[in-house]
């Protein structure tokens, strides 16, 4: 069996770009791969273990990072979704989930799991999708949810709605709030207190720059109380955590890897920069950005018409992008699309981005005989 792996030279895929690891994390990763390497010195709650000293991160690091009272480490974001949906749930308040109609799929699956029912605040349609929160209202005046939950930023287009002014709307009305941040804890400056929400959520493996799979959920004090509660059953375990959650080599590459993410969280701006005058420059080629514009996130998604009429003629069909990049060394978009493509700049030098733009450049110059 090979089990070796093609890395290419620059990788766009959104998913993967927030999540390499730091060579600080690559280190630990070898260090506690080992199974159950970080219960050596565990006195029965996986928080708590000094040595390693994950009671600092948890207890310290990790609640001023995320702007909340208290946090905990989870498998990832959908398990801290459904940690926090599945506790809502049987807080009786409300019998289903108020979510943005750009949510993650694994949104819908914790609501599915915890035994919620779903409804959706759409969003604007094509081109800029975006979310009205005020959309939000009509919903909890015709009935009280039992949670409600923004996509912040969205999977799909990299829109960040207004979550102050959502925040204020479910105080109003008394709903817990959940900020869902798989793509912002870790790449940008977030602060759940600051929003005005009562959770928020993140992913170590897409944001973090963790090995994973693990996440982050953060949370007010008045519902730590409760959600966090004690077994009657196991000494001192949380029974929302199964007792422990994230253990090995997935939190200490989070942990070896903090350091780095606090840094990088603080050049933002020059992130977003970036990723619109990437923007401007495939739209000279021909390309039309969709979501919010101007854009503030790196993940975006880009119409490719162009590159779809190749693909109609070409004898590799939709395979020649995939192909063409690759020989250029260029991976990250999915083999076989052509109609729009998602691309994240997040953490790519300035020259690894003109590469990519003369790649996409190239490539619709050597198949011009096609476009006729
Ligand atoms: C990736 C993603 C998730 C899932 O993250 P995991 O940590 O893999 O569970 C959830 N929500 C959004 C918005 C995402 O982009």
């Amino acid at each position: 069996m090979d089990l070796t792996r093609e890395i290419p030279e620059i990788n766009l895929n959104p998913i993967q770009r927030g999540g390499i690891l730091t060579p600080e994390a690559r280190q630990a990763l070898i260090e506690w791969g080992d199974g159950y390497s970080v219960c050596d010195f565990c006195g029965g709650r996986l928080d708590l273990i000094q040595k390693p000293n994950i009671q600092e991160f948890i207890y310290k690091e990790l609640p001023a990072f995320l702007g909340c009272d208290v946090a905990r480490t989870t498998n990832g974001a959908r398990e801290g979704i459904f940690t926090i949906m599945h506790f809502l749930k049987k807080e009786g308040k409300g019998k289903y989930a108020l979510v943005d109609g750009n949510a993650h799929y694994t949104t819908k699956i914790a609501a599915e799991l915890a035994g919620l029912e779903l409804k959706f605040v759409e969003n604007s349609g094509a081109p800029e999708y975006k979310i009205n929160v005020e959309g939000y209202r009509k919903f909890i005046e015709e009935e009280i949810p039992a949670v409600v939950v923004l996509t912040y930023p969205d999977g799909s287009y990299g829109n960040f709605a207004d979550a102050k002014k959502l925040a204020k709307i479910c105080k109003e009305y008394k709903v817990p709030f959940a900020i869902n941040g798989a793509y912002s804890v870790g790449r940008c400056p977030i602060n759940m207190n600051e929003i005005g929400a009562d959770f928020i959520i993140g992913s170590g493996h897409k944001s973090m720059a963790a090995s994973g799979p693990i996440g982050v959920i953060g949370m007010t004090k008045e519902y730590a109380d409760k959600l966090l509660k004690i077994s009657a059953l196991a000494k001192n375990k949380e029974v929302c955590l199964l007792g422990c959650s994230s253990r090995g080599a997935t939190l200490l590459t989070m942990m070896a890897s903090f350091p780095a993410v606090k840094e990088r969280v603080k050049h933002w701006d020059k992130e977003i920069e970036k990723a619109r005058r990437f923007s401007a420059e495939m739209e000279s080629l021909g390309f039309k950005q969709l979501g919010e514009k101007p854009h503030s996130h790196d993940l975006m998604s880009f119409e490719t018409p162009i590159l779809y009429e190749i693909s109609e003629k070409h004898k590799k069909k939709g395979f020649f992008l995939y192909q063409a990049l690759k020989e250029r060394g260029i991976g990250g978009i999915k083999p076989g699309k052509t109609k729009a493509i998602k691309i994240s700049t997040y953490q790519l030098a300035d020259e690894e981005l003109a590469k990519v733009i003369g790649a996409f450049r190239e490539i619709i110059g050597e198949n011009r005989g096609l476009l006729e």
